[in-house]
């Protein structure tokens, strides 16, 4: 079967594409951006690679792509295959192929950086210069229907920005009502989508800089360095910046005095930019406590505590994570305390049980696990 993608004429602003898999009703996907957005197909395209390769079907794109485009996909799926072997490669065919139609405009385009106020694009802002502009997406971390949240965070975001002086694009997209269904945005599919998006702005940006998190030598989960370098071509570079532990960010990030403006929690709690609970709020108060100056994000200045830390299993990122900051607090004679590393490694043992019904468990098991994740 072939994955169809069906660009709709849409404004200046926004991209729109209708996706189809054989006779069901389409997905009815957008991305609107408070700028000019290209009318190309190379962010739909890219937006559906990972969904095609993991169910094994090719994409026939009712649109145009960029000739620059079409000669990285082999690259691009030859790295999505490195982290993923149960995708495919898979045959991308388009209505029509053209040359980028920017090119002409290449001097007046700028630089930017995908910017969530979490620590890493936080310290990336911070490191990487003023001349940068920031790219927000509304859809990705914070779902498009939790407007509450997002108006939150995005008051954060627009309060650094304009402090830094630097210019603040939002873009806002439903892609995740698409990608979640076949997908899982950790391991599968966000670096996809945040390429898609820089390739949606190309006609503004001829490079876009994607913080780093976790150093590829790791994990290839849904975003690493090489992927980004193999979604790069000669009308669009994607960099992966700050590859540091994230605790010499916090010591850098809370240095400079803007440990108040980092968001990093993934529960969207109401009102509240860090629920201070999660495996993400309780590594990263970790990271300030042992790395920075005193000062703490908003809800993370409670005292880091080791129970807390065992009663969160830790995934295999969130464990890399923690044994980076500690390697470089060792390395700057401050090393972690013992109970520290003990709890550590009981969280991760937790989290290595609660994968394993995951990971080994037959298929009809698995298909009434998502089902019923979905329900909740
Ligand atoms: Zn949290």
């Amino acid at each position: 079967m072939t994955i169809s993608v069906k660009i709709i004429e849409s404004g200046e602003g926004e991209t729109r594409a209708q996706v189809f898999f054989g006779n069901q009703p389409p997905f009815e996907l957008y991305v609107r951006a408070s700028t000019t957005l290209s009318k190309l197909g190379d962010c739909w395209a890219s937006i559906v690679l990972p969904v095609a390769m993991k169910l094994h079907q090719d994409i026939y794109v009712d649109g145009a792509l960029s000739a620059e485009f079409v000669l990285s996909l082999d690259a691009i799926q030859d790295e999505l295959l490195k982290g993923h072997p149960d995708f495919a490669k898979v045959a991308i065919c388009a209505k029509s192929i053209t040359r980028d139609s920017w090119k002409s405009k290449r001097t007046n385009r700028s630089k930017a950086l995908f910017y969530s106020g979490g620590l890493d694009s936080t310290y990336s802002a911070l490191t990487q210069g003023p001349e940068l502009e920031l790219i927000a997406v509304h859809g990705f971390d914070i779902y498009v229907h939790d407007r509450r949240h997002w108006s939150l965070t995005l008051d954060l975001l627009r309060k650094f920005s304009a402090h830094q002086k630097m210019k603040l694009v939002v873009v806002e997209t439903n892609v995740r009502s698409f990608s979640d269904i076949y997908t899982s945005w950790g391991q599968d599919y966000f670096g996809s989508a945040l390429a898609a998006i820089g390739m949606s702005l190309a006609e503004k940006y001829h490079e876009v800089l994607v913080s780093s998190g976790v150093p590829e030598k790791y994990t290839k989960w849904g975003a690493f360095q090489s992927l980004f370098k193999a979604y790069s071509n000669p009308s669009i570079k994607f960099t992966d910046d700050g590859i540091e532990p994230r605790t010499f960010k916090a010591h850098v990030v809370s240095d400079l005095g803007y440990a108040e403006y980092v968001r990093v929690c993934w529960k969207n709690l109401e009102s509240r930019l860090n629920c201070g609970s999660c495996p993400k709020c309780i590594r990263t108060r970790f990271e300030f406590e042992s790395g920075g100056n005193g000062a703490f994000p908003p809800g993370l200045d409670t005292p880091f505590s080791n129970l807390g830390l065992v009663k969160q299993p830790l995934s295999k990122i969130d464990a890399v994570i923690l044994r980076e900051d500690s390697r470089w607090l060792d390395m700057n004679h401050t090393p972690a305390p013992r109970g520290f590393r003990v709890s550590m490694f009981a969280a991760r043992t937790l989290g290595v049980l609660k994968e394993l019904p995951r990971k080994y468990a037959p298929k009809f098991l698995k298909t009434i696990y998502k089902l019923s994740a979905k329900k909740n």
